[in-house]
C-alpha cells in the first residue's frame, strides 16, 4: 500500500468503526428546515446545532431581498471581483456591514475562513510575528501558518503569558499583530477585550478579533463585543467575522479602517483570485442587518432562551464552562459516554453535536448545543428533560 492509500486507509477503518456502532454523528442530511427544526430521515428533530443564533434563516424580509437580487443580477457573477464580479448588491453590503459595526469599511470574502486566511496572510511578513490564542479557530491557526511571519500562542484567555510573548517580541520583530475569538467555539466564552487593547497599546501590536460568534448576540442590541465592552470600533484595528450564522447567507468579512480594506482589495489573494459571493447572499447579509437593527425583540428572545437553557443545565449539574454566547458546551468527559449520550438524543428527537479530542483537550469530550432565538420555551423544555433523564440513567448528573 502507497503512502497516500495507507493515511486514506487509516482514517476510514475509524470511520467505518464509528458507522458500524451507530455512532457516526457527521454528515447528516437534512431534509427540511423550519425554525429551530430539522427533518433528517423522516423525522422531526429539535435543532440545537444551528448556527442561525437569531433564527434569520428563511426570515420574509430575508427571503425578499435576497430574492430581488436573484431576479435583478441572476445566480452568480461575471468572476472574480476586482474584475466584473462587483454588483450594487456586494457595495452594499459591504457599506452595511461597516455601518453596522461602526467602522470605515468593510471586505466581503467568499467565507469566514477565507477571510481569516487571506487577510491574516496578506498583512503579514518575515520579519513579523503573529500571536494568537491556544483555542483561536481553525482559519486563523491556518492564515498564521500560511504567513511568512513568526507564529506564536499563549494559553486561552491568560494575559500573562500574551504580555510575556509580547515583551519578548519587543524589539525583535517589526509589525505585531495579536489575534482572538470574540466568543471561542468550542467553550462560548469571551476574550477580556478592554485588558486586550490595553496590552497591545503598551507593546504597539494591532489586534484583531473574529466576531463569527458575537455578532447580533453580544451587546445589548447585537452590536457584537465592541458593544458587549462598551468600547469603541477604533480600539481594535480588525473585526473578522462570517456570513453564515447569525447572518443566514454564505461569506466573510473584514472590517476596518478604509486604507486597511483597500489594501486587502488588492492584495488579498482570498479575494483577487477568487469568485464573487452570489448576489442573493450579500443581499441577505445586508437585509439581515437591517432587521437586528429593527427588531431588538430578537436578541431579547436568544437572551432569554440561553438564560433558561444554561440555567436549567447547571441546576441539573452539568458543567457548561464559562459561556456567554449561543455556544454552550456540555461537559462529559470521556469519549464513550459522549457518543452514547449522543445517541440517545439522537434517538429521542434532539440534533446536538458530540465534539471529542483533538477538537478539544483529553477528558474534556463535550456536546456543543447552540440555543436560538428560534428555539421556544417548549423546545428547551424538552431538551432539558432528556438530559436530566439520560444523564441521570447514565450516572453522569446525580
Ligand atoms: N471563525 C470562527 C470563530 C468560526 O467558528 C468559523 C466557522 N465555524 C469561522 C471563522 C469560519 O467561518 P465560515 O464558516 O464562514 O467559513
Amino acid at each position: 500500500m502507497g503512502v497516500f492509500e495507507k493515511r486514506i486507509d487509516t482514517f476510514l477503518t475509524e470511520y467505518n468503526n464509528l458507522r458500524e456502532k451507530n455512532l457516526y454523528y457527521y454528515l447528516q442530511q437534512v431534509d427540511q428546515l423550519d425554525g429551530a427544526h430539522v427533518w433528517i430521515g423522516g423525522r422531526r428533530m429539535v435543532m440545537f446545532s444551528s448556527y442561525s443564533y437569531l433564527g434569520l434563516l428563511k426570515h420574509p424580509k430575508v427571503q425578499e431581498r435576497a430574492r430581488e437580487a436573484l431576479d435583478r443580477f441572476g445566480t452568480g457573477t461575471h468572476g472574480v471581483r476586482i474584475l466584473a464580479g462587483t454588483t450594487a448588491a456586494h457595495v452594499e453590503c459591504e457599506q452595511r456591514i461597516a455601518s453596522f459595526l461602526g467602522t470605515e469599511d468593510a471586505i466581503a470574502y467568499s467565507s469566514g475562513y477565507v477571510a481569516n486566511l487571506s487577510t491574516i496572510s496578506t498583512l503579514l511578513g518575515r520579519h513579523d510575528v503573529v500571536i494568537t490564542d491556544k483555542l483561536s479557530h481553525a482559519s486563523i491557526i491556518d492564515g498564521c501558518v500560511l504567513s511568512s511571519a513568526e507564529f506564536q500562542r499563549f494559553k486561552h484567555n491568560d494575559l500573562d503569558d500574551l504580555r510575556r510573548l509580547l515583551k519578548a517580541a519587543a524589539d525583535k520583530f517589526e509589525g505585531k499583530l495579536v489575534i482572538v475569538d470574540a466568543v471561542y467555539s468550542m467553550d462560548g466564552d469571551v476574550c477580556p477585550l478592554p485588558e486586550l487593547v490595553a496590552l497591545c497599546r503598551e507593546y504597539g501590536a494591532w489586534l484583531m478579533v473574529d466576531e463569527a460568534h458575537s455578532l447580533g448576540v453580544l451587546g445589548t442590541t447585537g452590536h457584537g463585543i465592541i458593544e458587549y465592552f462598551g468600547m469603541s470600533p477604533q480600539d481594535v484595528e480588525m473585526l473578522s467575522g462570517s456570513l453564515s450564522k447569525t447572518l443566514p447567507a454564505v461569506g466573510g468579512f473584514v472590517a476596518g479602517r478604509h486604507d486597511l480594506i483597500q489594501f486587502l482589495r488588492h492584495q488579498a489573494r482570498g479575494f483577487v483570485f477568487s469568485a464573487a459571493l452570489p448576489p442573493a447572499a450579500v443581499a441577505a447579509v445586508t437585509a439581515s442587518l437591517d432587521v437586528i437593527e429593527e427588531d431588538p425583540s430578537l436578541i431579547a428572545a436568544v437572551r432569554r432562551n440561553i438564560q433558561r437553557f444554561v440555567g436549567g443545565l447547571n441546576e441539573m449539574g452539568y458543567d457548561t464552562l464559562n459561556t456567554k454566547s449561543c455556544v454552550i458546551p456540555i461537559i462529559i468527559g470521556k469519549p464513550e459516554p459522549t457518543l452514547e449520550l449522543t445517541s440517545r438524543l439522537h434517538r429521542d428527537g434532539m440534533f446536538v453535536s458530540p465534539i471529542l479530542h483533538p477538537a478539544v483537550p483529553m477528558n474534556t469530550c463535550r456536546l456543543r448545543a447552540n440555543v436560538t432565538a428560534g428555539h421556544t420555551d417548549e423546545d428547551i423544555d424538552f431538551a432539558l428533560d432528556l438530559l436530566r433523564r439520560h444523564g441521570k440513567d447514565m450516572a453522569i448528573i446525580k
